[in-house]
């Protein structure tokens, strides 16, 4: 009697709280946040740090956010030196098991291929991006990715439900392979067609694979409205849009920021109104958390329209999940 008491207190009773609690999990961005909830469903409690309407290189750490990470099970930040104020949180949140080097902390682009890497670009970039490029969630390829490193880290700390966990990430790498190809060629190509697909696209052959085996027609969904507009040439503010960009045939010629955070001086706007006239250049992409002066400056003397941007999910009620956001800039970039 006495045994299967004390089997019930160390066995039985702990496994029921764990079959109830769910796993708090604190995100630095939005982005982060809204893909841990879906490889996670209902297993997991999330919260993201940022305001998606700010800056993600430059958020203020507050007493609020070392509170929220101090009773987390697991710490997700972007990485690439976009959030370092992450440290700061880490080390005021009196928490040990969501410190670097612990299953408690994923840097969830730790294997994404980056571009911009500090040997390929100027010096002057170094500082803001000095592990290469950042933003690299705005290629959907890139977030399956992350979706994968995420939802393993979850089945890691708790793996009572790593099957769930795995299928979950399985639903949501396929959602966004159908939204990037279209439900109807994937089926017509096959198991295995989001493989497949993602390599053509990677090395640049999608079009002119699909069109050798009279597959293109089949083609929908973003890949088929960026190849409407395939090469279009944009000016940016930041150099935030180069993944994006090269996923979806986007040619950006210049940027209107000169050194990262500082305003763009006249000479520079006037020497990116004639780089607008030259290239005839129709859209500059002015994200919501920059003044606009610049780029209307630009547009003003050149005809080129104003796009405003988002980098993050939930940064405008038109965005709320990271479908919409992908959707909402090819649709404003593309389709003027
Ligand atoms: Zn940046």
């Amino acid at each position: 009697m006495k045994t299967s008491i004390i089997w019930f207190l160390l066995f039985v009773v702990p496994c029921a709280l764990n079959a109830q609690t769910k796993l708090k999990v604190v995100t630095t961005l939005n982005y982060l946040k809204y893909i841990v909830e879906e490889v996670g469903g209902d297993r997991v409690e999330v919260i993201a740090l940022a305001n998606p309407k700010q800056d993600p290189h430059y958020v203020t750490p507050t007493p609020r956010m070392n509170e929220i990470t101090h009773g987390a099970d697991l710490f997700i930040e972007n990485g690439l030196s976009l959030d370092l104020w992450a440290k700061n949180v880490l080390d005021a949140s009196g928490n040990p098991r969501i410190q670097r080097g612990t299953p408690g902390h994923l840097v969830a682009t730790s294997n994404v291929p980056l571009r911009e890497l500090p040997s390929e670009i100027s010096r002057s970039w170094g500082d803001i991006h000095p592990q290469g490029n950042p933003h690299c969630w705005l290629d959907p390829l890139n977030v399956q990715i992350i979706a994968r490193n995420i939802g393993e880290r979850l089945a890691e700390i708790d793996p009572h439900n790593a099957a769930r966990y795995s299928e979950q990430t399985t639903a949501f790498v396929e959602r966004i392979s159908s939204l990037l190809f279209g439900e109807r060629l994937l089926k017509t190509i096959g198991p295995k067609a989001g493989d497949i697909l993602t390599r053509k696209v990677k090395s640049g052959t999608l079009f002119e694979w699909l069109r050798e085996r009279n597959l293109l027609g089949l083609l929908d969904g973003w890949m088929a409205q960026a190849a409407d507009h395939w090469g279009m040439k944009v000016v940016s503010y930041h150099k935030t849009y180069v993944y994006f960009a090269s996923r979806f045939g986007l040619n950006i010629i210049g940027e209107l920021e000169e050194k990262p955070g500082i305003p763009p001086p006249p000479q520079r706007r006037d020497a990116i109104v004639e780089q607008v006239v030259a290239n005839q250049v129709r859209v500059i992409l002015n994200y919501n958390f920059y003044s606009r002066e610049a780029a209307d400056y630009v547009a003003s003397k050149t005809g080129a329209r104003v796009v405003i941007t988002y980098i993050d999910v939930g940064a405008s009620e038109e965005i709320p999940t990271y479908e919409a956001l992908i959707s909402y800039l090819l649709r404003h970039i593309m389709n003027p």
